[in-house]
C-alpha cells in the first residue's frame, strides 16, 4: 500500500510517498480502508521534531482519518467488516490507504456525513468540543468569544456552541473568513487583525465581557483576552506557539481562570462521551464540518505547508 513516511525531522520535504506491507489485524484492532485524511497543525510541528511528542522515526504521520472497515481482528465486537468508520489515532498513522487502529480508536461514521467530514473530527471537532464543555464548562445563555473561529478546531467550536444555546463572537482574518464564520452560526463576527477589535466584545456584551474564550493563538492574544472577560470568566488555551506577557491583576479584578488543554489528555470516558455528541450533532445536522482545501496524498508536502498559512477556511485534508 502507499504510505507517507517520515525518515527525518525536517521541512515539509521529508514527507515522503512509499510502498509499504499492508498491515492485517491482531486480536481486537480494525483495519480501516482509508478514504479521507484530516491534516492537523500538530502534524507539523511533529514532522519538523520540536513538538514534545516525537514519534520513532521512520513513522507514518496523522491521527485523523474515515473510510470503511476492510478486516477485523478476533474480538472485535463494534464493527463488521463494509461499515462507514471514522478514526482518532492509529497503531500505523493515518496518511496511507490503510490504517491499522485499535477497535477503541475507531468510531460510527454517520449515514450523510461524507468520509471528508469524517476526517475532521478526530481532533479538530473532538477539541473544540473539549475546550468548550469539558475544560470551559460553556454553559447555555452564555457568551463565547472564539479567538480564531474560521480554522479547523475554530468553525467547529461555533457550531458545537450554537447548537449548545451560547452567544457566539467569532474572529476571522480575512474578509472571506469573516463571512465563513458567519455562516457557521456565529452572532457576531470581528476582524483580529484590526485595532482595537477587541473593544466590541464589551459593547456586544454591555461592558460584562465574555463568560468563555477560546483562545487559538494565546502568545498573541492571552493578555489581550483577561481584559474583555466576565467575572468569573475562564479562557481554555487550546493553541499557543510562544510565550505570553499577562498582567495577573486581570485574573484577580474578575475570579478569572486561564486554562490550558491538549487533547491527548483526555480521560478515556470523557473520550467516549465527546465522540457520542459529536455523531448525535451529525446525525441531527447541527454539526457541518467544512472542507477548505483537498489534496492527494503525494501531495502531503503542500497540504504541510498550507495548514500553517494564515487566511484558510475550516479543515484540510488529504486523499489516497
Ligand atoms: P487552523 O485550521 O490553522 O486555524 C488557525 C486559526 O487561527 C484560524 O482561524 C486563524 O484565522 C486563526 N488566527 C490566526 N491569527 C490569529 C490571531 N492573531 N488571533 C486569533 N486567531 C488567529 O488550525 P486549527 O486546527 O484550528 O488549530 C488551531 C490551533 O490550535 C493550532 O495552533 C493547533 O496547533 C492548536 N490545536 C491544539 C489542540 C490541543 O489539543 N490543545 C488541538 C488541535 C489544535 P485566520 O486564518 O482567518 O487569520
Amino acid at each position: 500500500m502507499k504510505s507517507i513516511r517520515v525518515h527525518q525531522h525536517g521541512g515539509p520535504e521529508v514527507l515522503k510517498l512509499e510502498d509499504v506491507p499492508a498491515p492485517s489485524p491482531g486480536a481486537g484492532q480494525v483495519l480501516v480502508r482509508v478514504h479521507a485524511i484530516g491534516v492537523n497543525p500538530v502534524e507539523t510541528y511533529v514532522r519538523a521534531g520540536n513538538y514534545a511528542r516525537k514519534d520513532p522515526l521512520p513513522y507514518t504521520p496523522g491521527s485523523d482519518a474515515a473510510g470503511v472497515v476492510q478486516a477485523i481482528g478476533s474480538g472485535v465486537k463494534k464493527f463488521k467488516v463494509g461499515a462507514r468508520a471514522y478514526i482518532y489515532g492509529s497503531v500505523t498513522g493515518t496518511y496511507a490507504e490503510l490504517a491499522l487502529c485499535a477497535e477503541s480508536q475507531v468510531f460510527p461514521l454517520p449515514a450523510g456525513t461524507t468520509y471528508q467530514q469524517g476526517a475532521a473530527l478526530g481532533v479538530p471537532f473532538a477539541t473544540a468540543h473539549r475546550a468548550l464543555f469539558h475544560r470551559g464548562g460553556a454553559k447555555r445563555g452564555e457568551t463565547v468569544l472564539i479567538h480564531g473561529a474560521s480554522g479547523g478546531v475554530g468553525h467547529a467550536a461555533v457550531q458545537l456552541a450554537r447548537a449548545a444555546g451560547l452567544t457566539v463572537i467569532g474572529t476571522g482574518g480575512t474578509e472571506a473568513g469573516r463571512k465563513f464564520v458567519a455562516a457557521q452560526g456565529a452572532n457576531h463576527v470581528l476582524d483580529h487583525r484590526a485595532p482595537d477589535y477587541l473593544a466590541a466584545v464589551m459593547q456586544l456584551t454591555a461592558g460584562r465581557g465574555a463568560d468563555l474564550i477560546i483562545e487559538m493563538l494565546a502568545n498573541v492574544n492571552l493578555g489581550k483576552d483577561l481584559g474583555v472577560l466576565a467575572k468569573s470568566g475562564r479562557v481554555v488555551v487550546v493553541g499557543s506557539r510562544g510565550p505570553a506577557e499577562i498582567n495577573p491583576r486581570d485574573t484577580m479584578l474578575r475570579d478569572a481562570d486561564i486554562r490550558g488543554m491538549t487533547l491527548f489528555n483526555t480521560p478515556d470516558a470523557d473520550l467516549a462521551a465527546i465522540h457520542a455528541a459529536l455523531q448525535a450533532g451529525l446525525a441531527d445536522g447541527s454539526l457541518r464540518p467544512v472542507i477548505g482545501q483537498e489534496f492527494k496524498l503525494a501531495d502531503a508536502p503542500r497540504a504541510h505547508e498550507a495548514v500553517m498559512q494564515d487566511g484558510k477556511l475550516g479543515k484540510i485534508i488529504l486523499v489516497p
